[in-house]
């Protein structure tokens, strides 16, 4: 029997992957998530692969693409994801008993009991898969930390990933304006690289890398942009010095025409290239192979597509997902300190902690 708060289910997935759900990542390893114990997700994950769900979606004629790095999406949308997983559930005779408010949780001998404004439950075992804190309007609640702590379990603190970076004040102002512009980039962060297009927003920095970048970063930290990825701009400069047109229009060619302006603007580098002498070629192809900034905040937990942090493995069996020390209380999904990086990996964590309680209960 599944207990749900809101008047729907699934309400995360049908808007994943843009709405055509990225249910799986080919490449799953253990290296792509974080958690204060990197090696706790490995038994889930070897026990339901990626290909073990896109069986199961085949099985129920849900179309699928690999789009790209083996992210795996839903030809039509996300509710075919849906359909299949409560089929699945009519099938084996889950009940799913919809707005339902959990009052009280607690222990009687060997049996839960859960009293809510739909009745009072009696159940050996208890798992609770109410994911994370991030996009509260969607129904997210601290209900699974609450309860955790409620049973003595430790929880990591939560932080907001894969979630937009803010600029600080000065670069905000410096940078205002140019919100929609696009680049490709190679973005650092915490000796991480994450490739593709970086996007202006109304307030910082949004898209890919910097979605995945943001699970790594830390308040007071920086991230380097690398705006020449593949190219030696020092090379690219230095073979370029007796023109001189001026370096923004230079720099045209590869940024869009107003940031490449405006970044020459902002470091007044306003002259022809023939202007720069050596040294100042140098300075300006580092700060274009790694443009450091110093966010001031992420967008929140609003904005965050996953919540970092959650119930400490350290409190689970990573075969089972049950609690050490409370018999019969399993964890499950985003709700657990297990954050996969973007591209399917966070659903495919949900499956497989979810398989791996399933088997056990
Ligand atoms: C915009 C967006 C796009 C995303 N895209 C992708 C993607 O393409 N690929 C990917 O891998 N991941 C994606 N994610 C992340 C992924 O959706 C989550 O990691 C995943 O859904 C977590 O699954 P879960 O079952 O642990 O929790 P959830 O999917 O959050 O489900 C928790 C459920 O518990 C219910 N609930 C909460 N509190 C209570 C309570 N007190 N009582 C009863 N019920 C309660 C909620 O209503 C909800 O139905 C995306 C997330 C967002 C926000």
């Amino acid at each position: 029997m599944v207990l749900e708060r809101s008047g729907t289910s699934g309400s995360k997935i049908r808007v994943s992957g843009g709405g055509r759900c990225n249910f799986t990542n080919l490449n799953v390893t253990a290296d792509n998530y974080i958690s204060q114990n990197p090696r706790f997700c490995k038994s889930a994950l070897s026990g339901f692969t990626p290909d073990d769900f896109i069986r199961m979606a085949e099985g129920y004629g849900v179309r699928y693409y690999e789009k790209e790095q083996g992210q795996m999406f839903c030809k039509g949308s996300a509710g075919e994801i849906l359909s299949m997983l409560r089929r699945r559930c009519e099938e084996t005779g889950v009940r799913i008993i919809y707005n339902t408010k959990i009052h009280d949780i607690s222990r009687r001998g060997d049996a839960y009991v859960t009293v809510t404004n739909n009745g009072t439950f009696h159940s050996p075992a208890i798992v609770i898969a109410t994911g994370g804190i991030s996009y509260p309007q969607l129904g997210a609640t601290p209900f699974g930390y609450r309860i955790a702590a409620q049973f003595g379990l430790n929880v990591v603190p939560t932080r907001p990933a894969l979630v937009p970076l803010v600029f600080n004040a000065e670069d905000g102002a410096r940078f205002d304006g140019l919100a929609g512009i696009s680049f490709d980039a190679v973005v650092r962060c915490n000796s991480m690289e994450f490739s593709g297009g970086v996007l202006f927003t109304q307030r910082g920095l949004s898209g890919p890398p910097i979605l995945q970048a943001s699970s790594y970063w830390v308040e007071g930290s920086s991230i380097g942009i690398n705006l020449l990825p593949g190219a030696d701009a020092y090379e690219f400069l230095k073979g370029q010095r007796n023109q001189k047109v001026q370096l923004h229009s230079l720099l045209s060619g590869v940024l869009s025409r107003n940031l490449a302006r405006r970044w020459c603007e902002v470091y007044s580098y306003i002259k022809p290239i023939n202007q720069f002498n050596g040294r100042q070629l140098r300075g300006i192809a580092d700060r274009l192979q790694d443009w450091k900034l110093f966010p001031k905040q992420t967008e929140g937990y609003r904005k965050a597509e996953v919540t970092s942090g959650g119930v400490d493995t350290e409190e689970l069996s990573s075969k089972t997902m049950e609690a050490k020390k409370v018999k019969g209380l399993y964890f499950i999904g985003e709700v657990i300190d297990v954050t996969g990086q973007l591209g399917g990996y966070n659903l495919h964590w949900a499956w497989a902690s979810g398989y791996a309680c399933g088997h056990s209960i």
